[in-house]
């Protein structure tokens, strides 16, 4: 951990990580998901973003092959722009320590501002173009159908984020009422309306608490049925989102792995 500062816990992190790697997890997230300075703060961490960050990062390299920055939502519109400084810190020091991973992973977002406010924020010349930058979005059903929590429809997202010429894959994560059926049809309707690549992290399903603890309702065999549609629709890299343990990951990798020897052969 760099500046002297002991972050709380490296060896499960490194342990957690670890364990995709076995699952056959090619890709590794930064456990940074939200390290901002309110983010933090309003979970009673003490320590500093920067510290949180750069031992993230550290520990998931130590592991993966490939690394992706993992970037979550910042702070909502009223903190953004009560807090605008505090903001521009927490993002410029995300971007940078992005630099460190092999790509930039934007996620659990409703639309496009916060990759707008990122890049007009530093200028996309101060992030490395040769590396990766994928935008994934959550979403909720309601009657209305499938929407983000800001009310786009998947074509709608897709057709924003494309406006990004730095951005080079779409994606999907999570949601409420959502779980990997939902997935697919995303899938579809990202296909219809851009030509960016597509990627997918369902989650299994939307927990319920019971017993003192959130139970995901979806198995990971249940979720690996479901692969053979996602990759048929045309995605072109699967992960797994909130509830998906490594178990989730080990049953995926056995179905895109005969997938792509019947592509081979
Ligand atoms: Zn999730």
């Amino acid at each position: 951990v760099r500046r002297g500062v002991d972050v709380t816990h490296p060896y499960h992190v490194r342990t957690v990580h670890q364990a995709y790697v076995d699952a056959g997890a090619e890709v590794l997230l930064t456990n940074i998901f939200q390290a901002t300075d309110s983010g933090l703060k309003s979970r009673g961490c003490q320590i500093s973003p920067e510290s949180v960050i750069s031992a993230g990062i550290k520990l998931a390299r130590e592991c993966g092959k490939w690394v992706l920055a993992d970037l979550g939502p910042y702070d909502d519109e009223i903190i953004w722009t009560q807090q605008t400084a505090r903001w521009e810190y927490s993002c410029r020091y995300h971007l940078a320590a992005a630099n460190e991973c092999d790509g930039l992973l934007i996620e659990t977002i409703s639309n496009d501002q916060p990759v707008a406010k990122v890049f007009k924020q530093l200028g996309p010349q101060r992030f490395d173009n040769q590396k990766p930058i994928l935008v994934s979005a959550t979403y909720l059903r309601d009657s209305e159908g499938i929407r983000t929590f800001t009310g786009l429809t998947p074509e709608e997202f897709a057709r924003q984020i494309e406006n990004y010429w730095f951005v080079q894959a779409v994606g999907v994560n999570c949601g409420r009422d959502i779980g990997i059926r939902e997935c697919v049809e995303i899938v579809h309707r990202y296909r219809d309306a851009t030509h960016l690549p597509v990627f997918v992290r369902p989650n299994a399903g939307t927990p319920k608490f019971r017993n003192a603890c959130w139970v995901y309702p979806h198995s990971a065999q249940y979720m690996a049925s479901w692969l053979p549609e996602l990759l048929q629709a045309g995605v072109r890299m699967i992960g797994g989102c909130c509830g998906t343990t490594p178990e989730y990951i080990a049953a995926f990798k056995k179905v895109i792995d005969e997938w792509n020897a019947r592509i081979v052969r």
